[in-house]
């Protein structure tokens, strides 16, 4: 390779494109028009509530589903499209499921070179094995493994061949909650440092948050925001994002002159006439000693924080997340401020 050759553009590694799937006898299509880019090396996750397509999605990528419209590329492929299906063992992706699908009479190894080539079968299976911690237990049968480790073998198994992408559909939710959380964060590490592009199905928005570099959210059958998991936090682009992905209260009021005037503060915005006002509880703050505007209701404590719900003059509800000190009780009177809310046209 000469010194100037030019470095190849980052591509996108997945793309579905307007992609519609609709099941046999179904009334309305799983996926609707659905549109994502996958850069490579990138950590996707689809997240969406149950039933919005994400496993559809998933499906489609993988080539289990048959697309009605629309296009598929991995790699700069037509994988699927107008009269072309490239079948699963064909696209070079590499699949984890929700329940491992390992091969309960096979052993971890035998497990790991399965689809690999007789050849360097050996050697890659060592490698895998290392790559996930799991060096030594090739001799092993799976149901002599633990939950993590047998999820860990399901990893290397994806990984073995190599494939462009690797696709995890809720590949978390069989372990319980210590474990998840360190799982995750190895299967991080561990696609980080191969450079794997990988798409991750999830219901749970602390898990998509918490894991990818980009999130896409589902809502019946499209894709409704993609965007890095602190700017889709911090800029839901309507009120039912901000509500599905933590915990956001709704005031309603009307864009006047700039503001939105709400019972908890003003905030700057261009909009006119009806609005929905979106507060987030961390961005409230309570106080005593000036005047009151509000009444604690109930007091949700965890520990590292609370969750104090409080009665507004005119009866709707906010809350605030604040440290376990101070000790608020029903009935006090307090005084509340929103030091920040996001104002989204309302319904006129
Ligand atoms: P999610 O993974 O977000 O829960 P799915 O992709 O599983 O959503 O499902 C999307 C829609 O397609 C749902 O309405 C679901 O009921 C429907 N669906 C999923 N699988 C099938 C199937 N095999 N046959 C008919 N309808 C299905």
């Amino acid at each position: 390779m000469t010194q100037d050759t030019p470095t190849p553009p980052t591509n996108d590694l997945v793309e579905l494109r307007d992609v519609t799937v609709t099941y046999p006898g179904a009334t309305s299509p799983a996926l609707l028009g659905m549109s994502l880019a996958v850069t490579e090396g990138e950590f996707l996750a689809i997240l969406g509530p149950s039933g919005s397509g994400k496993t559809t999605a998933l499906r489609a990528i993988a080539g289990f589903e048959h697309i009605q419209s629309g296009e598929i590329h991995i790699n700069d492929q037509l994988v699927a499209g107008a009269n072309r299906h490239v079948d699963p063992e064909r696209r070079r992706v590499g699949m984890v499921f929700q329940d491992y699908a390992l091969f309960p009479h096979k052993t971890v190894a035998g497990n790991v070179a399965y689809g690999l080539n007789r050849s360097k079968g050996e050697a890659r299976v060592g490698e895998v094995l290392e790559l996930v911690g799991l060096t030594g237990l090739g001799d092993r049968m799976p149901n002599e493994l633990s939950g993590g480790q047998q999820q860990r073998v399901a990893l290397a198994r994806a990984l073995a061949p190599e494939p462009d992408v690797i696709l995890l559909d809720e590949p978390f939710s069989n372990l319980d909650a210590n474990l998840r959380d360190r799982v995750r964060r190895e299967l991080r590490l561990i696609l980080t440092e191969t450079r794997t592009t990988a798409v991750l199905v999830t219901h749970d928005q602390e898990e998509a948050l918490a894991t990818s570099d980009l999130v896409a959210v589902m809502y019946k059958g499209r894709v409704v925001q993609v965007d890095s998991p602190a700017e889709l936090y911090t800029k839901p682009s309507d009120p039912w994002i901000a509500d599905f992905l933590g915990d956001a209260d709704i005031l309603t009021t009307t864009g006047h002159r700039g503001y939105a005037e709400t019972a908890v503060g003003r905030f700057k915005t261009d909009l006119k006439g009806p609005v929905v006002v979106v507060v987030r509880p961390e961005d409230v703050q309570l106080s005593v000693g000036e005047t009151p505007n509000a009444v604690v209701a109930r007091t949700d404590f965890f520990g590292h924080d609370q969750l104090v719900t409080v009665a507004l003059h005119g009866g709707s509800r906010i809350r605030s997340r604040i440290g376990p000190r101070p000790n608020y009780q029903s009935g006090d009177r307090v005084r509340v401020r929103a030091i920040r809310a996001r104002v989204y046209p309302g319904r006129t």
